[in-house]
């Protein structure tokens, strides 16, 4: 079954506002429309940028989506600094990262607390991006597939196999992120390919085939097209390529 590649830009905390607008009108300017009937394209900017980004995108009617890098578990009331899904559905947000490594290591992130997360994304009609990955240890160890397989039905559990479908994976080696040091291709797809089986196994053929499972870590141009070229990869979550719009266009219009 084809699954439209999707190539998301995590800018981290990176850029306020006004660099927010600068940088979606150059990516905005270099994709032309019939692109994105290829390739879907989403950024991911700090919170304080999404406002401005949905009014840029509103009012010049871009096919570019826009999501957050994290959400509440909860809906609204006394849990300051957070964000909710009801604020970003209302934002127009399309897509928000969920157990992103870094989330993960300086908010002490829980499997159990990614889990509620990834569901309050899909109670509001945000599509969540299930972020998991190994650390360098584990991979020397040989237990990198086990433990991301582990993530994955951790942050899924208790979802019905419709909702699944719904949910994107990012497969994100903590060692390849931000480092410069990109898996290979085939270290890449062997472990999509087991979290592709994984999800076989346990919602069916079908849920398994519908889900996008993306590669992160230090992707750049000269690397998506053999990364995208493999059977399990639909795609990337690009953090420091996706600041540089020269870049990161480049690096879509390579993934079509
Ligand atoms: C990320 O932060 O999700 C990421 C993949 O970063 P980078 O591309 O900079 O490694």
């Amino acid at each position: 079954m084809a699954r439209q590649v999707l190539i998301a830009g995590n800018w981290k905390m990176n850029l306020n506002h006004l660099e927010a607008i600068a940088l979606v009108q150059k990516i905005a300017f270099s994709l032309p429309e019939k692109y994105y009937a290829k390739v879907e394209v989403a950024v991911l900017p700090p919170f304080t940028d999404i406002r401005s980004i949905q009014t840029m995108t509103d009012g010049d009617k871009l096919l570019l989506k826009y999501g957050a890098q994290d959400i509440s578990p909860h809906d609204s009331g006394a849990y300051t600094g957070d964000v909710s899904g009801l604020m970003l559905a209302k934002l127009g947000c399309s897509y928000v990262t969920v157990g992103h490594s870094e989330r993960r290591e300086y908010h002490a992130e829980t499997d159990e607390l990614v889990n509620k997360k990834v569901k309050a994304a899909l109670k509001h009609g945000i599509t969540p991006i299930l972020c998991l990955g190994e650390r360098i240890e584990v991979r020397e160890a040989g237990n990198h597939v086990e433990h991301c397989t582990t993530q994955l039905v951790e942050g899924l559990k208790g979802l019905k196999a419709e909702q699944v479908a719904k949910v994107v994976i990012a497969y994100e080696p903590v060692w390849a992120i931000g480092t410069g040091r990109v898996a290979t291709p085939q270290d890449a797809q062997e472990v999509c390919f087991a979290l592709r089986k994984q999800l076989s196994e346990k919602y069916g053929d079908d849920v398994a085939n519908t889900v996008r499972v993306l590669y992160g870590g230090s992707v750049k141009s000269g690397s998506i097209g053999e990364l995208v070229a493999q059977d399990d990869i639909d795609g990337a979550l690009v953090g420091g390529a996706s600041l540089q719009a020269d870049e990161f266009t480049k690096l879509c219009a390579l993934a079509a």
